[in-house]
């Protein structure tokens, strides 16, 4: 099955290692914190940038349906 073609925001670079799975973030916001569900982290290879995305996105050739 072939990979869906990532592409970084920055510099569209297709090529990125996973810098970290099941990560969860905490941060603030108005005085509460709050925490991420997991989270696979990738960063691209060519500039460093940075991607997250959550554990159902599925890297592969199977577009999201769009339903009404
Ligand atoms: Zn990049």
């Amino acid at each position: 099955m072939e990979q869906k073609t990532l592409a970084c925001p920055v510099c569209q670079s297709n090529k990125a290692e996973i810098a970290g799975e099941d990560v969860k973030l905490s941060g603030r916001f108005q005085n509460k914190e709050f925490l991420t569900t997991s989270l696979t982290v990738l960063r691209c290879i060519h500039c460093g940038y940075y991607m997250f995305f959550d554990n159902t996105a599925q890297f592969t050739t199977k577009e999201p349906s769009e339903e009404s």
